[in-house]
């Protein structure tokens, strides 16, 4: 073990609190913080003249304090400002409301200070001013100013300063623990630096070039092991043995009978698909594709009875906790017909039950479970696990869907996602998966009707609301996405709900839901509105997916701009699944070009495929897959679309460096692939 595996919050001025902060970014030991790349630079790197520096200009300059002083105004702001001078002249930095800005500032030390100088001091008093500059001490090394400065993704409570000063203080302890492993033929090829340099490059580039050619380093090599460990799996998979399962469709058949609808083709032909490969002495991993609403719920109950009915286990794994409650309290009538037990497990059972259920599971008495994340836990084990589903798979890490597995000895995989991949993409992501399609939505849907409305229209949006709901349809209002505070989100949710209930909907039966609301209350408040108890559910994104409530009609989603496209078709798939017409209603001010383009896509498409073009050709794969806390891409550098060429490159390579790779008995880096 390199310290590189320690918690990060042993790096000095981290510790436990910021470490959480930390997590939030995908950073849990001291290595990730090397890998988590800026996406931007500033470039400090030329110190300029006090005498040659002009308002308006973004510059550093470098200076001694000449004095400094703190002035309280009658209206009760804090000002801090200092003057400071090099040769050439004098020049003043004004910083309002950070009194710990203070205490950094002694005279006589040197400064430099980077930032714009403020048009208006030139203007009113012919002085040159910095307002709120960047400003770094003696000492520091040069770290903030007077080079490129990197920008780092950070989340609330964290800032570049203080990240900067970890990351450097990391690479310089622990650097030397990087180690190659690009053959240093393919780096000469290439042009590239090896692994140490391009990492410090990355974050800290001598200049933007060489910043590029580290990058790019970084780029293949990551698609590179993402080819060779699909090799390696596809190797594996191929000399394994699994379940196999028998052909007798007695309980299958009977279920299918039994359902108030037929089967769509699409959905005939890839329940073939899967339950051939079921038969099969080969494990199965097959992902199932298919719209949001195309029914893909119906083919895992499908397998899951299978399995079952050849007298072993299966389980069925979610994102959410409000899906996997849905799908156990559909589920647990069905199976209870064929005299089988089914078990729920989640975060929010009471440690009693989940004492119980866990010993069910294995013990084998419990013959289905569902359940989330809770899942992969240690202490669940199967008795005879043969079977492993899981819903909207690009919410789950590659690593939670082998823990899963790991539960079992090479059982059957099936995993399903609504996320519109473009095919080539998925070929790339989901090499190690055959892939079956729904393609077609059942019969009697009418297309969703999707609008784009200003906030001045909203009363008559709201009085639209209230006549569907008078008709007996139901509703669903999605509230701002604040996707920096938690604790913003869950004011609004709240702020808006009562608004709602009180001033505009006082006679009609609304319900609150968020991620915080406690699990039974929020199972209770499902189920109310299941059964048309609730006219209007309020929402955070704690529905986005799998939520099935047939009757209602109406998505408003509030601030739409704000929203992901495929998070928006997500959301919009929560209605239009039963006969009558439903609509979506995106309500949004945004003014630039992009987000109304984004949004009329929406308008204009009702296939998620389609969109998922559309949007990569807008704006490319990056923001499509939304974050990297999502698990859909596992990637930490590689963009599919904008590193194509790379890819290829890593694919060309993957065959030639296979065996070395394997071979060579230096620490496989597996943790950049995820
Ligand atoms: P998704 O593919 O998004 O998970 P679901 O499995 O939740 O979709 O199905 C959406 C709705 O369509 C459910 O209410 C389900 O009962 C219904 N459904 C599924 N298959 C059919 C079908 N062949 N005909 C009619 N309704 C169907
Ligand atoms: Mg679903």
């Amino acid at each position: 073990m390199t310290g590189l595996d320690k918690n990060i919050q042993y790096v000095k001025g981290v510790g436990p609190r910021r470490a959480k902060m930390l997590e939030k970014l995908g950073i849990e030991k001291i290595e990730d913080l090397l890998y988590h790349i800026p996406r931007q630079y500033r470039d400090r790197s030329q110190i300029k003249k006090l005498n040659e520096v002009e308002p308006g200009q973004e510059v550093t300059v470098a200076g001694v304090v000449k004095a400094r002083d703190k002035i309280r105004t009658r209206s009760g702001r804090n000002i801090f400002k200092i003057a400071f001078s090099d040769e050439t002249g004098i020049a003043y930095a004004t910083w309002f409301d950070q009194p710990y800005i203070f205490k950094n500032f002694s005279t006589g030390q040197e400064v430099l200070i980077s930032g714009k100088i403020s048009d208006k001091s030139w203007e009113q008093q012919k002085r040159i001013e910095f307002i709120h500059p960047n400003f770094e001490l003696d000492g520091e090394g040069g770290l903030h100013s007077g080079r490129i400065v990197p920008l780092y993704p950070l989340t609330e409570g964290l800032n570049q300063n203080q990240f900067r000063r970890w990351v450097n203080s990391v690479l310089e302890e622990h650097i030397g623990a990087i180690q190659e492993f690009l053959p240093e033929e393919l780096l000469k090829e290439m042009d590239w630096p090896d692994r140490q340099q391009a990492i410090w490059e990355v974050h800290f580039p001598s200049d933007l070039e060489k910043r590029k050619k580290a990058f790019e380093r970084l780029v293949f090599e990551e698609l590179l092991l993402f080819q060779v460990k699909l090799s390696r799996k596809q190797e594996e998979k191929s000399k394994k043995t699994g379940y196999c399962h028998e052909a007798a469709p007695s309980h299958t058949r009977k279920f299918i009978k039994s359902l108030s609808f037929s089967l769509t083709s699409s959905q005939e032909k890839v329940w073939k698909e899967i339950k051939e490969d079921m038969e099969k002495p080969a494990p199965m991993s097959r992902l199932l594709q298919g719209d949001v609403g195309a029914g893909k719920t119906v083919i895992a109950l499908l397998s899951l009875l299978k399995t079952v009915e050849n007298g072993w286990q299966g389980a069925f794994m979610a994102p959410t906790e409000i899906l996997a409650e849905q799908h156990f309290y559909k589920m647990e009538p069905v199976f209870q017909e064929f005299g089988l037990k089914t078990v729920l497990l989640t975060g929010s059972l009471s440690a009693r039950e989940k004492k119980k259920n866990n010993k069910a599971i294995s013990s084998g008495e419990a013959d289905i479970v569902v359940g989330t994340h809770a899942l992969i836990q240690e202490e669940v084990t199967f008795s005879n696990l043969a079977m492993v589903v899981i819903d909207e798979q690009h919410r789950f890490g590659v690593q939670q869907r082998e823990a899963l597995l790991s539960k079992g000895i090479t059982p059957d995989l099936l995993v399903m996602t609504a996320t519109p991949i473009p095919r080539s993409l998925a070929l790339t992501l989901y090499g190690d998966l055959e892939v079956s399609v729904i393609d077609e939505l059942p019969a009697g849907r009418k297309p969703i009707v999707t609008r784009v409305r200003q906030t001045s229209v909203r009363p008559k949006v709201y009085q639209f609301i209230r006549e569907q709901v008078g008709q007996g349809r139901q509703a669903f209002i999605v509230c701002p996405l604040i996707q920096e505070s938690e604790k913003l989100q869950l004011v609004a949710a709240e702020d808006m709900f009562r608004y709602l209930q009180e001033e505009v909907f006082p006679e009609l039966r609304l319900m609150l839901i968020h991620g915080q609301i406690p699990a039974q209350k929020r199972a209770q408040a499902m189920k109310d509105f299941q059964a048309g108890a609730i006219d209007i559910m309020v929402s955070t994104t704690v529905i986005e997916v799998g939520v099935d409530i047939p009757n209602a009609t109406i998505m408003l989603i509030e601030d739409a701009h704000r929203f992901g496209l495929s998070q928006l078709h997500q959301l919009r798939g929560r209605v239009g699944r039963g006969a009558d017409q439903s609509y979506c209603i995106l309500i949004s001010d945004a003014e630039d070009e992009l987000a109304q383009k984004r949004l009329n896509a929406l308008v204009e498409h009702n296939d998620g495929f389609l969109l998922a073009e559309e949007d990569l050709r807008l704006r490319g794969a990056g923001d499509f897959f939304g974050t990297r806390q999502h698990g859909a891409t596992p990637f930490r550098f590689a963009d599919l679309i904008a590193h194509q060429k790379l890819l290829r490159l890593a694919r060309e390579k993957a065959s030639r460096y296979v065996q070395i790779l394997y071979e060579s008995d230096r620490r496989f880096p597996g943790d950049i692939v995820r």
